[in-house]
């Protein structure tokens, strides 16, 4: 089926004033808030079954260890239920045309097999469902059911059916009191016509698997810093146990091990992600808050504590939790096959000495790369990236979120490496932007 938007009356060629952002993580939904609360119509496409991005899955935030889902959940419910903003998730941008002012955009919503305006997400169809798959929300160390809202605060806040793996047994449909769910929903295309597009689409880990030679994928007790985020989560798999995956012990000594993924020429990898030796100290010290006498080490080559209050929350993980600090790019990750524990060989570049050090749990801490699917998002568009991939700025100084064609924003993640604070403000600047297009119309 196809459908064609626009909530300004659409004359032959007159410039719109409504806005496109792709990607509904943290910097395209504040660039969503900023340019409604102006007054203009906002189109808001998520590929996943709901807004909030990355930040949803991340436990506390550094350097205030903040709880991340009590900071987003209100701008989840602000982006949910404002009037001026129109949410198209599970869905993708498939072609786009025209100009600044007068962009045809198609979007593709894909059938979730639920009548969104009829779901109350009140979850009966999920108690029902019969089969269980692994959660990718929680990094598939937990189960979700065929149908399922990927987390509790998901918004928009309905139930999706996973037709990969539904069996069609049709429990949910009878559970369903208000008859949402539709196994014979098809995908939609829609076609809006937009003044401004900002791209927003964010991150994907680097696959640490790559690495052979820390063992993840083949040590039980090698995981990365996203799964970690997930086993400390009071809302995740574990109900924020922090164990072992060999055998659910609570692990005595942690190490995490960073830069893998970043700054390594041979794999490709030159950039410095900017948000890892952050993480790393707040997972660190986060070890050592769940169970203060556990053994923390963290192997780093360099420590980029740049931010506002990041040097003392590094200097607070030495002083006052007692995370230890060694200096050394880790040679490999051996497992003992009896006890799983794992032994890390480093040449410690401080005093030249090269150590094996023994631990219960090693956590990888992964740079961060260009989601797959944003090259061929750039090429429907016609943008250029990087030589990094990420969506490039017409001028990194002095226009740092217009994009090489006029119209186009970028923020966030999309743009390079970055933590909250700064995608969020990339996120207002780039809606500042977007919003002298849609008055200006492209003149
Ligand atoms: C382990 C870990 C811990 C972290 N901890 C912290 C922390 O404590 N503090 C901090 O400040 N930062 C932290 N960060 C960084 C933080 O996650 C990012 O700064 C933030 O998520 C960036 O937001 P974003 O909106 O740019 O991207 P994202 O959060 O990646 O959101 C992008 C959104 O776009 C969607 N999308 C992607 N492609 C498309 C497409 N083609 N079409 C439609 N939608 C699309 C995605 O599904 C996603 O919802 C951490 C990062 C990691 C890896």
């Amino acid at each position: 089926m196809t459908i064609t938007k626009s909530s300004t009356k659409m004359k032959e060629k007159s410039p719109s004033k409504d806005a496109l952002i792709i990607g509904g993580g943290v910097s395209g939904m504040q660039a969503a808030l900023d340019i409604a609360n102006q007054g203009f119509h906002v189109y808001l496409v998520e590929k996943s079954p709901s807004i909030g991005g990355r930040m949803a899955q991340i436990d506390k935030t550094f350097p205030t260890l903040d709880c991340s889902a009590c900071i987003l959940t209100p701008k989840l419910s602000e982006v949910g239920r404002h009037p001026d903003i129109e949410l198209f998730t599970y869905s993708e941008v498939k072609e786009v045309t025209g100009e600044e002012g007068n962009f045809t955009v198609e979007v593709l919503k894909k059938a979730r097999m639920v009548e969104e305006e009829l779901c109350s997400g009140c979850g009966q169809c999920i108690e029902v469902c019969p089969i269980e798959v692994p959660n990718e929300f929680d990094q598939n160390l937990g189960f979700r059911k065929a149908v399922y809202m990927p987390f509790p605060q998901a918004t928009p806040s309905v139930v999706t059916v996973d037709m990969e793996n539904c069996i069609e047994c049709s429990r949910c449909v009878t559970a369903c009191e208000r008859e949402a769910i539709n196994h014979s929903q098809r995908d939609e295309t829609i076609t809006l016509n937009v003044g401004a597009i900002i791209i927003a689409t964010g991150y994907n880990l680097f696959d640490v698997s790559e690495y052979s030679r820390f063992g993840y994928s083949k040590f039980p007790n090698v995981i990365h810093a996203m799964e970690y985020e997930r086993l400390i989560n009071a809302a995740g798999p574990t109900a924020g146990h922090m164990i072992r995956l060999s055998d659910g012990k609570i692990p005595q000594s942690i190490a995490f091990i960073q830069c893998v993924g970043a700054r390594d020429v041979n794999k490709g990898v030159p950039l410095c992600s900017r948000i890892c030796c952050m993480y790393g100290i707040k997972n660190a010290v986060m070890a050592k808050e769940h169970e203060p006498d556990t053994d923390v080490t963290v192997y780093y080559l360099d420590i980029r504590a740049f931010g506002k209050d990041f040097e003392q929350f590094y200097e607070r993980a030495k002083t006052r939790f007692g995370v230890k600090f060694i200096r050394g790019r880790v040679g490999e990750v051996v497992e003992d096959p009896e006890s799983n524990n794992l032994i890390v060989t480093v040449e410690d570049t401080e005093t030249g000495e090269v150590l094996q050090v023994e631990h219960d749990l090693v956590v990888l801490s992964p740079g961060i790369q260009p989601p797959p699917e944003l090259a061929e998002l750039v090429e429907k568009i016609g943008l250029d990236v990087d030589e990094n991939g990420y969506v490039e700025a017409r001028d990194t100084l002095s226009t740092p979120v217009d994009t090489t064609i006029s119209g186009v924003y970028v923020c966030g993640c999309a743009e390079g490496p970055k933590d909250i604070p700064d995608s969020v403000s990339e996120g207002s600047a780039a809606a500042m932007r977007a919003t002298i297009s849609l008055n200006d119309g492209g003149d």
